[in-house]
């Protein structure tokens, strides 16, 4: 139980900017679909509220004209039936209905009818009663001419289907004795539907008239209007009439395209940021992978160079020890040789003595810099004149120049110059050119020239350059000299200069090689005037 709880606590600790983008993203989500959501049923709500309200108003307005011609037709109903009238009403009759028809196109037929039903008079004129007028003894016209009667009220008959939808006022001639007779007036609802829906509901809503059967009166072109999906309804006529006005939102006018467009859009962006993060995830995986294989990589460089420095170290003390003890084995050779003479000749050996003590000292000097060396801190960078610099290297090498009958010229304009140095360091340095300088001439048969070997310093303000300059046989390929190990001499090791290259650099210094103008080899360190920021 503890482990499980503790691995989920490891998992929540490893996984927690991913579950913390992820639970971010979700809530995102949520919110935006909530919203999304909310803001959908608040639209409908409004729409629904809004439709109710246009249909409430289109039949009010339905009704106030149906009960305008109501009231006119019972005033000119009354004025037929009242006692006295005459041939002079019926005309003045005829008049008023043919105005009222004239400004009412829904209206086909008024006609004044006698106790039996017979037409007595009435618009339009004709002989024979036209199609598409209901005849007037239609059982549904004499259902509502009783009904009118008992009830002493205008009545509408039921939708009589004559081609179109009909519908039959019946308004009662009434006196004191009973009722006389009636006018009828006809109305077709398509047209009237048509006349009295304004153009802006036609074109926010799926009106229908329905039949209390729910058959659809109006408009009677019913494949051109599918039936909205969100109806309201509401009845329409007298109480009886069984008819109703339906109403629904057009589909182009409904909410829910913008949702389902929304909904994929968000659906959309929801895929894509999840496949964003995957990528980016996977992206930061194999970038961690990679870092610590450079690291890795890193490690395993430095231990070879490590390595690699260890041995350069161990055969440079081995190639620069080499020298001075050999210098003091010949010197106790000479100095025994001496001594054994008869008589032993005392100041030849004394000398030989000094001088095995002074390379003795050289070799001292050699493991103190080499020891400087490998601690890195412990270098002790003091200020020198590049003229104390070379002053060592000259006088150690100038018994192999008089050997080799090799002269060195040092033209150094500069050497009152001063630098920030570990003299030992840079003496061997400059020690290493000058005896390769002088090497590399004794390589050539013809005898060496004046300028066989020439030191030059140059100053330029914020660094030294001692370059060592020889008339040797050049350098084929200068960057190969500071390799370690190449050499091309028979004794040589090929560690002088890949360590100077090494102690110039530790210096914030360069150590190059180039062609001599005019022939052989030149090489050069260049130091910064200051290596303070370097200590
Ligand atoms: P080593 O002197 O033991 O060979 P170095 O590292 O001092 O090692 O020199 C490496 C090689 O560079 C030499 O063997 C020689 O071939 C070449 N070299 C160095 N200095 C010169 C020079 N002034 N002229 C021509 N070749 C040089």
């Amino acid at each position: 139980m503890a482990t499980t709880a503790r691995s989920t606590l490891q998992l929540i600790e490893r996984r927690w900017p991913w579950l913390a983008v992820s639970l971010a993203l979700t809530l995102g989500l949520f919110v935006c679909t909530t919203l999304g959501w909310w803001w959908y049923a608040d639209q409908r709500d409004a729409q629904a509220r809004r439709l109710t309200l246009d249909l409430l108003w289109l039949e009010q307005t339905l009704q106030r004209t149906l009960e305008t011609h109501q009231r006119m037709l019972v005033n000119w109903a009354e004025d037929l039936a009242a006692p006295g009238a005459g041939q002079a009403t019926g005309a003045e009759f005829r008049e008023r209905i043919a105005g009222l028809m004239k400004d009412h196109r829904a209206l086909l037929a008024i006609d004044q009818v006698d106790a039996a039903g017979k037409r007595i008079t009435g618009l339009p004129d004709y002989t024979e009663r036209p199609s598409q007028l209901p005849p007037l003894t239609d059982p549904l016209i004499g259902a509502a001419l009783v009904q009118a009667r008992a009830l002493r009220r205008p009545v509408y008959s039921q939708v009589i289907e004559q081609g179109a939808p009909l519908w039959v006022l019946v308004v009662p001639l009434l006196d004191e004795a009973g009722a006389q007779g009636a006018v009828l007036a006809t109305y077709n609802l398509d047209r009237l539907l048509e006349l009295e829906v304004p153009w802006w509901f036609v074109q926010r809503y799926d009106l229908s008239l329905v039949d209390r059967n729910h058959k659809r009166l109006f408009p009677t072109d019913v494949a051109a209007a599918e039936p909205a999906p969100e109806q309201h309804t509401l009845t329409f006529g007298p109480p009886d009439s069984g008819l109703a006005l339906q109403a629904g939102l057009h589909e182009h006018a409904q909410p829910r395209g913008l949702l389902a467009g929304l909904a994929a859009a968000a659906a959309l962006l929801a895929v894509t940021l999840v496949w964003l993060l995957q990528l980016l995830r996977r992206w930061l995986r194999e970038r961690a992978a990679a870092a610590r294989m450079a690291h890795e990589r890193d490690e395993l460089l430095q231990h070879t160079a490590r390595l690699a420095s260890l041995a350069e170290l161990a055969s440079g003390i081995a190639h620069e020890l080499n020298q001075p003890l050999a210098a003091i084995a010949n010197y106790s050779a000479v100095a025994s040789a001496c001594l054994a003479q008869d008589p032993p000749l005392k100041h030849k050996a004394e000398d030989a003595v000094a001088r095995m003590g002074e390379e003795a000292q050289r070799a001292g000097k050699i493991i103190h810099s080499l020891r400087s060396f490998i601690q890195k801190r412990e270098v002790e960078h003091r200020r020198h004149a590049v003229a104390d610099l070379l002053t060592e290297p000259l006088a150690l090498l100038e018994p192999l120049a008089r050997r080799l009958q090799v002269g060195i010229k040092v033209d150094a304009r500069d050497r009152s110059a001063q630098i920030d140095c570990d003299a030992v360091m840079i003496e061997q340095v400059v020690f290493n050119l000058l005896r390769n300088a002088l090497e590399a001439v004794a390589t050539q048969a013809a005898t060496p020239p004046d300028d066989a070997v020439t030191v030059q310093v140059a100053d330029d303000g914020e660094a030294v350059a001692i370059c060592v300059a020889d008339r040797g046989p050049g350098i084929a390929q200068p960057e190969r000299l500071f390799q370690a190990f190449y050499t091309t001499k028979p004794e040589g090791m090929g560690l002088g200069l890949a360590i100077c290259r090494t102690v110039v650099e530790s210096h914030g210094g360069r150590l190059w090689a180039e062609a001599n103008p005019g022939g052989g080899a030149r090489v050069c360190v260049r130091l910064p005037r200051s290596t303070l920021a370097l200590v």
